[in-house]
């Protein structure tokens, strides 16, 4: 079905990795939404095919939606992702999203090498080689203006009282790299952006905490909205990244919070602190 060729991002191009659940999938959706063609990207390929479902079903006028498996760690992977838009106009938009975080099984001194390797390749490696082919791809197609949105946290910026050693040092290589590829090709109207969001109600969280209650209770607290975030509150920043009314916003550690980063806040929370 053609695009309504309206939204915010009517004729743009995307990729999305890690798209099959979470945030990747929410920005599908909005993207969808928004007038975007979008090449999902995942390493299951049963979950593409679920995810594709809903974006259909929630987005029946969409333009072009496609799956492809691409493990991000495979370099080979993402540049045939990327090409696969080369068909389509070319890529303006890529959004690299996917990324693993182990920490039970990671005391801050003893993070087993595999993890910390396993955890770099993908949430690291996986981000540059999209950044990378992304940029070949817009000057392949001759484009003046291209948007990478990278996701980090905000354990990149605060730190993490959690052992996730090898996650946290990932996302912080993430803005690194984010704020560099930002300087370098800013003259040519590619921009990068770091997006942090805070802990969301996504799976990864889901299979963080497990069923424990009192655990997500001691995590909410210390939000000054008092609750974790939602995927859909990450897709509206990255929706905005993409898009060009962002288009003097560049090499920004985007941060999507609640203002958890900027707080201190008591086990009573900030109501405690409100007039009755
Ligand atoms: P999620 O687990 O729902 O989504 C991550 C997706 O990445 C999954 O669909 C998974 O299959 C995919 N993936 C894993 N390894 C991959 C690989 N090698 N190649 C391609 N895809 C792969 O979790 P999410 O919360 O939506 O996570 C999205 C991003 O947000 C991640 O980079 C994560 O680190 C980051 N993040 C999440 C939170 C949170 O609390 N959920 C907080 C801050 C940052």
């Amino acid at each position: 079905m053609a695009s309504s060729g309206r939204g915010r991002l009517a004729g743009k191009n995307a990729v999305i990795t890690g798209a099959a659940g979470g945030i990747g999938l929410e920005t599908s959706i909005l993207f969808a939404k928004e007038g975007a063609n979008v090449l999902m990207t995942d390493i299951s390929q049963g979950a593409l095919d679920k995810a594709l479902a809903k974006v259909k079903q929630l987005v029946p006028n969409a333009g072009r939606v496609e799956t492809r498996l691409c493990d991000v760690s495979k370099e080979a992977d993402v540049q045939a992702s990327v090409e696969h838009l080369d068909g389509w106009g070319g890529l303006d938009v890529i959004f690299n999203n996917a990324g693993i975080m182990h920490s039970r099984d990671a005391d801050a001194l003893d993070t087993p090498e595999a993890i910390w390797d396993l955890t770099h390749n993908i949430n690291v490696k996986g981000v540059w080689y999209g950044c990378k082919h992304a940029v070949l791809a817009l000057r392949r197609h001759g484009k003046k203006r291209g948007s990478v949105v990278n996701t980090a946290s905000v354990v990149a910026l605060v730190g993490s009282a959690t052992p996730q050693l090898a996650y946290t040092a990932s996302k912080g290589a993430v803005l690194a790299l984010t704020r560099e590829l930002a300087i370098v090709h800013a003259r040519e109207g590619f921009r990068f952006n770091s997006l942090c969001p805070a802990p969301l109600n996504t799976p990864l969280l889901q299979d963080w905490l497990g069923d424990d209650a009192a655990k997500r209770h001691r995590r909410e607290v210390h939000f000054p909205t008092g609750r974790f975030g939602e995927a859909i509150e990450q897709a509206q920043a990255v929706l905005f990244l993409a898009s060009d009314e962002s288009s003097f916003v560049n090499g920004s550690d985007f941060v999507v919070d609640g203002g958890m980063s900027k707080a201190y806040v008591t086990p009573e929370g900030p109501a405690a602190a409100a007039p009755a």
